[in-house]
């Protein structure tokens, strides 16, 4: 089943894979708790929802609004005390309501030529300045918001809507190539950059230096423990791990670049791709490259080894048995909500980093 998207869900921004994987990973340990809400079949808040349980193939809940809804009021309602929005993502968001509500006007003379497609979302418009207020932004911030949403390229809006850059940081690099706006929108999502103008700066330096790669030998693993005899086999490995993942990452690019172009068009749809905020993807490729990069040697030592620091009752043996290093005492990359995950703080104390 495949469920269309109502414009009104789209004012709040979607998830990061990374969130997407989390929330899904929830909803198959604890069930789907909110439903995904629609109106006239249509998703009107819960795409991520409906994202998550379409990865994990869990049957999604779906309940139907009744036909009098102020579906705005009904998003805002749902989204706003969840989600914990600066002022920049505020001001994007009071921008999308405002763009939403010259997409429900009638045609009249005054406005042909504007967009007046898109279902109607129920109840009265909201202006510019009451979705300013709405949002607790000023009018002038959601104007600025608005010229971003238009021309910025869609990789930096994302990450102004992820809280990652701000509107006024977008405005600072508005005049770049297009090119470098993406380029420097991916370094400030990879953390490399702290703002899209930093992040500029270093996609300029970079075109006179291209940078080296990093060297094949690893003196230290992910924690900064220097890597242990028993180990250095295993981390050999790394340069391939690397390497696949690179792969990985360019037939992900290639599939999306696929799924956009007109003949991509069956790939556009839910169950066959999925639609983040980076465009349609593979879930598939998505799932191969999270599981080389979860895979992938991290640590010289089992973190379990200080598990009798933290709990000194508890006994423990590395064999075959351990679930972390099957006896092998080294372990691949431990996510947050895996329970070892809580020791690593603790390994890096033991061995001095
Ligand atoms: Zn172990």
């Amino acid at each position: 089943m495949t469920l269309p998207i109502h414009p009104v869900a789209e004012i709040f921004p979607l998830m990061s894979d990374a969130e997407l994987r989390e929330l899904g990973a929830d909803i198959k340990a604890h069930g789907q708790l909110e439903p995904i809400w629609t109106f006239q079949g249509a998703i009107v808040d819960g795409r991520n929802r409906y994202d998550a349980c379409c990865i994990q193939e869990v049957e999604p809940r779906i309940r139907e609004l009744p036909a009098d809804t102020d579906l705005l009021a009904f998003v805002l309602g749902k989204n706003l005390h969840r989600r914990q929005l600066n002022e920049s993502q505020r001001a994007i968001v009071a921008a999308n309501i405002a763009n939403l509500r010259s997409g429900q006007k009638k045609k009249t003379p005054a406005n042909i030529g504007e967009n007046t497609k898109g279902p109607p979302i129920g109840g009265p418009g909201i202006s510019q300045s009451d979705a300013a207020k709405t949002m607790n932004v000023s009018e002038r911030t959601v104007q600025r918001a608005s010229k971003v949403v238009k021309n910025a390229p869609r990789e930096v809006v994302e990450q102004v809507q992820a809280g990652s850059a701000t509107v006024a940081d977008a405005e600072a690099v508005a005049e770049e190539p297009k090119e470098v706006q993406k380029a420097a929108a991916e370094k400030v999502k990879k953390k490399a950059a702290k703002t899209l103008k930093e992040g500029v700066a270093q996609v300029k330096a970079e075109e006179v230096h291209p940078v080296e790669e990093p060297t094949t030998d690893w003196p230290v693993d992910a924690l900064g423990i220097p890597i242990q005899d028993h180990a250095i086999e295993a981390f050999e490995s790394i340069p391939k791990f690397d390497e696949l993942a690179k792969l990985l990452r360019q037939v992900g690019k290639l599939y999306s670049e696929l799924a956009e172009l007109p003949g991509g068009e069956f790939l556009r749809r839910h169950g066959v791709s999925i639609n983040s905020p980076n465009g349609w993807k593979s879930k598939g490729i998505q799932d191969a490259l999270a599981a080389v990069q979860d895979c992938k040697p991290a640590y010289t030592v089992c973190p379990w080894t200080v598990n009798h620091l933290v709990h000194p009752e508890a006994q423990f043996t590395h064999d075959a048995e351990c679930s972390l290093c099957k006896g092998k005492n080294w372990s691949r990359v431990l996510r947050k909500h895996e329970p070892a995950y809580s020791l690593l703080e603790k390994l890096k104390e033991v061995h001095g980093v």
